[in-house]
């Protein structure tokens, strides 16, 4: 459906109310219940059980009865149960990902990508070795280092990929051997319930819940004294409020946040090349991705041209209901978000930038708001200071190298950010110096289950995959030996 097609009344669509918590291996309902919308359309579509503090308690005792015997299984258990878990991912796959680009918007592609990617981002975390260290082995004496479980880990997750950014966690706790309980954003509840339906199978009686609610059972699960370690997704603001609320238990975290990655694009490039790659990297998820591009610095003698070549491709780009297999750009995710970019669109409209291409928003029925590019941007603007988190991207003129690295680390965001350059060694050079999690040259938003992913500054606290990130979901222990 495109954005200016007339919506059915919202009466005459059938709700969806198939949905469950998981609790304690039982899938239940509760007296609370979320609505969630289409952005599509701006209707409700399905509805959902709510937890309440109930259902939160009752789930956090599971886990912990359910934490020794899971934390003795053998790793090799564990990695068949999270094997089991990809297994059902892609066995799933095509009704996962209608549920998810119903509730979330993206294009349906993408969303088989998201669930495919889920999938494979945990079969590869759960191959990882995490072995003890020994840090003195002498004849008198023997040091060594060993991991262990926390208990029970809490998965916070927002609605921009709600599959994909519950997997890592999720195997991250349960392959080191914490039970885990997943609280989806309440924007997006559904393809994660559907998800712990089938994982009921999958992993013993109280190893895994699913709760869906509102930000106050974020809230209380921070504050819960039976949870052990909280993995969040999402704002930096509320990234703010989990940790500050995590200090009254002392629970470990980890904090995944917001960006304003900048891609600095230097005079070398071959613009024709890399103009459908960067615009890839800032638009696709209609620009509601962590480490999208949001801000890029092109030099002098590209500006002009790099600028063409981006609208060209805002230009060409199909955007639509993500059901309709044509489109390749969804709605924005939720009404506070459309309007959010909206006021950000109007402050770049009033400081008289240029607007390349999009900027005519169509008030229909659903969320939809054209890819837009803008020039000529002051420094000083929202579109540049803020996470817009939205489908409209400013390119900004730098001269000097050294200035355009400034102005890239001028900010409290430092979850990634990218060089674009003929040479990559050149590239590499100025990417280190980029303070960030994650800087890539001539790519942006590669990540893969190997490599830690995390951001520096106000994007976060901790990393998420690889080692590193297996490693934040245990305690270490010396064991110091006299002999
Ligand atoms: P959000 O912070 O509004 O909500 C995220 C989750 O936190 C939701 O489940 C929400 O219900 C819950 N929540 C809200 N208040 C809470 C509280 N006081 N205590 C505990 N939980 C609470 O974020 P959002 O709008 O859903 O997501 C968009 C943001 O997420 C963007 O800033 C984006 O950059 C960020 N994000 C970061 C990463 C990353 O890996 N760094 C990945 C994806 C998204």
């Amino acid at each position: 459906m495109s954005a200016t097609e007339p919506v059915p009344a919202a009466a005459a669509i059938p709700r969806r109310a198939d949905f469950t918590l998981l609790i304690d291996g039982e899938r239940v309902g509760s007296s609370g219940q979320l609505d969630v919308i289409n952005p599509a359309t701006g209707a409700v579509f399905a509805h959902c059980p709510a937890a309440g503090r109930a259902e939160l308690d009752r789930a956090v005792a599971a886990a912990r009865r359910a934490f020794p015997a899971w934390r003795e299984r053998s790793v090799e258990e564990r990695r068949l149960a999270i094997r089991r878990m990809a297994g059902a991912l892609r066995d799933n796959q095509a009704s996962l990902a209608e549920l998810l680009t119903l509730e979330q918007g993206k294009p349906l592609a993408q969303a088989r990508d998201e669930i495919a990617r889920a999938a494979t981002q945990s079969e590869g975390m759960a191959q990882i070795a995490i072995d003890p260290e020994v840090l003195v082995d002498e004849p008198a004496r023997r040091i060594e280092l060993k991991y262990f479980p926390l208990g029970v880990a809490g998965i916070i997750t927002p609605w921009n990929a709600p599959i994909n950014l519950a997997a890592g966690p999720l195997t991250s706790a349960l392959y080191t051997g914490n039970t885990a309980i997943v609280k989806p954003s309440p924007f997006t509840p559904l393809t994660t319930l559907a998800l712990g339906a089938l994982l009921a199978e999958v992993f013993p009686p109280g190893v895994l819940a699913v709760l869906a609610g509102g930000d106050e059972l974020g809230r209380w699960m921070t504050e819960h004294p039976g949870i052990d370690k909280i993995s969040f997704t999402g704002s930096v603001e509320t990234g703010k409020k989990v940790m500050a609320s995590c200090a009254g238990t002392l629970k470990r975290v980890t904090l995944e946040l917001g960006g304003n990655d900048a891609a600095i694009v230097l005079e070398d490039v071959d613009v024709k090349a890399i103009a459908p790659k960067l615009f890839f990297a800032a638009f696709v998820n209609s620009g509601q991705v962590c480490m999208a591009v949001k801000r890029i610095y092109a030099h002098e003698h590209i500006y002009e041209a790099l600028c063409a070549a981006l609208a060209a491709e805002a230009r060409k780009a199909r955007i639509g209901s993500g059901l309709d297999p044509a489109s390749e750009l969804g709605p924005i995710q939720n009404r506070e978000q459309f309007e959010r970019v909206l006021g950000i669109l109007e402050d770049t409209r009033r400081r008289g930038a240029r607007i390349l291409a999009g900027g005519e928003v169509p008030r229909g029925a659903g969320y939809f708001f054209p890819p837009t590019i803008v020039a000529d941007i002051d420094e000083a603007s929202r579109l540049v200071q803020e996470e817009q988190f939205g489908p409209i991207v400013p390119v900004l003129r730098f001269r000097d190298v050294e200035d355009a690295l400034k102005r890239a680390n001028d900010t409290r965001y430092g979850l990634s950010g990218s060089v674009w350059s003929a040479d990559p060694e050149r590239g590499a050079a100025i990417a280190a110096r980029l303070e960030v999690g994650t800087a890539w040259v001539n790519q942006h938003r590669a990540t893969s289950a190997t490599v830690p992913f995390g951001g520096a500054k106000e994007s976060g606290l901790g990393r998420q995959y690889s080692l590193l990130g297996l490693k934040s979901y245990m305690e270490p222990r010396v064991i110091s030996v006299l002999k």
